[in-house]
């Protein structure tokens, strides 16, 4: 079995930026789970149901067919359509999160990424990845930071993808998010028992890139 990396852990604590970075150094797949919930959030809204309707939004996932392609961004397609940058507005995430609540909507969600996982060589990430949907991954890793951090790092990437993004606004954002996500019913965002907590403020995401890699290492031993 090819080693397994389950990364979970709130909104801007660094996790994509070091995962791709881990999947780079060790040659292994990147799995973006939140994309996917964000897939679904795009069609849903597109088919003009609401955010609170679970069941019509796993209902989609029959004709909807989510794959990724390779290169920074990573390109993520519906059905062969790129979605790379439709997916990644403020809104998108609002209603991923929303629909994210829902058994039916995370049922088929963690059918699929448990495919993907398959036989190993894999990183991924999400908020629940070691405790659902990889609970025997090889290493798991919880990546947090404060939340004034992570706002500030999520600032930053908005505007430096031209979207205009206030402080306040964006920390905001991010506490509804992680109150959202902590607190759901199904599937939680929590700290798995046998995960180790890596803090990313006040290090590179290189540094914590190897922090990580120190941690599979010494589990591998
Ligand atoms: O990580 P990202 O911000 O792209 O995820 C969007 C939303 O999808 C999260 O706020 C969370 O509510 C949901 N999500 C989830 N479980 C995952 C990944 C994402 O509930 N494994």
């Amino acid at each position: 079995m090819k080693p397994v990396i389950a990364i979970d852990g709130p909104a801007g604590a660094g996790k994509s930026t070091v995962s791709k970075l881990i999947a780079k150094e060790l040659g292994l797949s990147y799995l973006d789970t939140g994309a996917m919930y964000r897939c679904l959030a795009f069609k849903s809204l597109a088919a003009g149901y609401s955010v609170e309707d679970g069941e019509a939004a796993a209902a989609l996932m029959e004709d909807l067919h989510i794959s990724f392609g390779v290169g920074e961004p990573q390109p993520v397609y519906i059905n062969g359509e790129d979605v790379t940058a439709l997916i990644r507005t403020p809104e998108i995430g609002e209603a991923a999160s929303a629909l994210s609540q829902f058994t039916p909507v995370r049922q088929k969600l963690v059918a699929l990424q448990q495919e993907l996982v398959g036989e190993g060589g894999v990183i991924l990430e999400g908020r629940d990845v070691t405790t659902v949907v990889a609970p025997n991954a090889t290493l798991k890793v919880y990546l947090t930071a404060s939340l004034e951090e992570r706002a500030k790092r999520r600032q930053l990437e908005f505007i430096g993808k031209g979207m205009e993004a206030g402080f306040q606004d964006v920390r905001n954002q991010i506490e509804q998010r992680d109150h959202r996500d902590i607190n759901r019913d199904d599937s939680p965002l929590k700290v798995a028992d046998d995960a180790v907590v890596v803090e990313s403020a006040d290090r590179t995401p290189e540094e914590v890139a190897a922090k990580i890699i120190g941690h599979l290492k010494a589990k591998l031993q």
